[in-house]
């Protein structure tokens, strides 16, 4: 495509939620479009685009204020996926949750009491969710 028609295209258009690109709108089918998922992520395999989902669920819930009795809930059946990187993803969340659910200070506590802790976010990147 024309560079100068993908970039007016890219203002006018969406980031796809799943491969989280700056997508034209005829990337979008009109279903698609509503649900901010672009052509090419709408024909991948169902487990597939769940799964991003997913992880972005789990993310989710590391950029939360207070992961949640509910969230808890909800990363426990997570914790149970056929999927091993959502499975660890959210076992790493549920952890966290146990020892520090409010963010405030987390990554403080979680460096001087659960090193090993603080390691897993860091090699899963869950702690870039967490931010600053
Ligand atoms: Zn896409």
């Amino acid at each position: 495509m024309d560079r100068e028609i993908e970039r007016k295209g890219i203002l006018m258009g969406h980031y796809c939620r799943i491969c989280s690109r700056p997508r034209p709108n005829e990337a979008f089918s009109g279903r698609g479009h509503k649900i901010h998922v672009c052509k090419e992520c709408a024909s991948l395999p169902q487990e597939e685009r769940e799964a991003v989902e997913r992880e972005e669920e789990i993310f989710g819930y590391m950029c939360q204020s207070h992961i949640s009795d509910k969230n808890v809930a909800r990363l426990t059946v997570l914790a149970g996926s056929g999927n091993p990187r959502i499975a660890e993803l959210a076992g790493v969340v549920l952890e966290v949750a146990r020892v520090r659910p409010y963010k405030r200070r987390r990554l403080k506590v979680l460096a001087r009491e659960r090193r090993d802790l603080l390691e897993k976010l860091d090699r899963t990147g869950l702690i870039l969710a967490h931010g600053g």
